[in-house]
């Protein structure tokens, strides 16, 4: 279906509203699974549409479900709610006023576009057929809010017509301001932390061979652990492993009894994920071993691959296109190695995560600070195109 030619122009009609409700989200960030503040400000403002409200029981998530004039088959667009605990330093004059919290990742953002998209969505009625499900969900910053929505039953929040396909859109601080990107396959890596405890015994720095000695076999596994990575991971199918803490010991003439180090896996398929898990652990135990010792291994899975259907990635590069100009429609050349809650949706209906680049007018999106940055800004002219891209593709998929 050909997409409203309005459809941006109603959007940047609307922007002052968008503005306005990105602005007071950014005021009060809350960080985690209870954000009773932001729920209370998303649920008032879309009281005013003809949207079926319900609010999650195990986090403050909500549930909207937006009924088209003809029934038809059931399409998801998400926004995530939570900030960060990030002490805010931009200035800007709606700065955060929450010590210690910040939208810094333009989650703010995110629920602004999704709830002007639910208004340009309201207002075209007539041309759905079908349902558009609005997912609002916190605990995207590694609380796994995504994962407790769908166990309490997102994608049958209309029971007749299951969920069928997904959309979501992440902003991004220093790619160049209102263009989109995306690409077929995975857009984001697979997180999985991990912890090393070596095992040595302790003793007097001036007498190591009395004691088993931890620190040096912890810098062994350091460095193993990157000859891991090179000699073992395919290069087209790759992994980065970060040694992200490293500590031991408390003064200058004590051994230490143990050394522990702390990071990251990140990957792009299952099967490189199992068999870097697997690879961290084994290096880790048998370095230690070498030297007499044992290590403690603790493994905790986090997000999986966010992985884009190729059909659906392609779609989006076409309605931003038409919705947006082909200049401001692009391929995204490479995943981010970072992770997404939205990857465990997109496990489970075919879909897209899509990037908005909304680097602020005059700064260079290849200094500009990022997402997560304390000193982060994001572009709000680039919302009322995230707006009309969200409504296009339910429009789109519900014609
Ligand atoms: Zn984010």
């Amino acid at each position: 279906m050909p997409i409203p030619a309005d459809l941006l122009a109603a959007a940047r009609a609307d922007a002052d509203r968008t503005v306005d409700l990105r602005r007071r989200l950014h005021r009060h960030p809350e960080i985690g699974l209870q954000l009773p503040r932001t729920q209370a400000t998303v649920a008032d403002e879309l009281a005013a549409l003809p949207v079926e409200l319900s609010a999650g029981t195990s986090t403050t998530s909500l549930v909207g479900v937006l009924r088209g004039a003809r029934p038809g088959p059931t399409y998801l667009l998400r926004a995530d709610m939570d900030a960060l605990p990030v002490q805010e330093d931009t200035g800007l004059p709606f700065t955060s006023e929450v010590p210690g919290a910040m939208h810094a990742c333009g989650h703010d953002l995110h629920v602004a576009m999704l709830l002007g998209a639910a208004r340009l969505l309201a207002e075209r009625r007539d041309e759905i057929a079908g349902q558009v499900v609005l997912m609002l969900q916190p605990g995207e910053e590694g609380f796994h809010g995504a994962r407790y929505m769908l166990e309490e039953g997102l994608l049958d929040a209309v029971p007749e017509a299951p969920v069928a396909g997904a959309f979501a859109l992440h902003v991004f601080a220093n790619q160049p301001s209102g263009v989109v990107s995306v690409r077929p396959g995975p857009m984001m890596a697979a997180a999985d932390h991990w912890e090393v405890t070596v095992r040595g015994r302790g003793g007097h720095a001036s007498m190591p061979h009395a004691a088993a000695d931890p620190v040096p076999v912890a810098a062994e596994i350091v460095l193993a652990l990157q000859s891991m990575v090179t000699r073992r991971v395919p290069v087209f199918d790759p992994a980065v492993v970060t040694v992200a803490n490293l500590a031991a010991g408390s003064t200058d003439n004590v051994i230490p009894d143990t050394a522990y180090l702390q990071g990251t896996i990140r990957t792009l398929s299952p099967e490189r994920r199992a068999d870097v898990v697997a690879s961290v652990r084994r290096v880790a135990t048998h370095v230690a071993a070498a030297h007499g010792m044992e290590v403690g291994f603790v493994h905790r899975e986090g997000y999986p691959v966010t992985t884009n259907d190729p059909g659906v990635a392609a779609r989006v590069r076409e309605l931003a296109g038409e919705l947006l100009g082909r200049e401001r429609s692009v391929a995204a050349d490479e995943p981010l190695m970072g992770a997404e809650d939205f990857a465990y949706v997109l496990h489970r209906v075919p879909g897209a995560m899509a990037f908005l680049g909304a680097c602020p007018p005059g700064a260079d999106p290849a200094t500009a600070a990022g997402n997560h940055s304390n000193l982060v800004v994001f572009d709000e002219a680039a919302l009322p195109a995230g707006a009309a891209l969200y409504a296009a593709m339910a429009l789109d998929a519900l014609a």
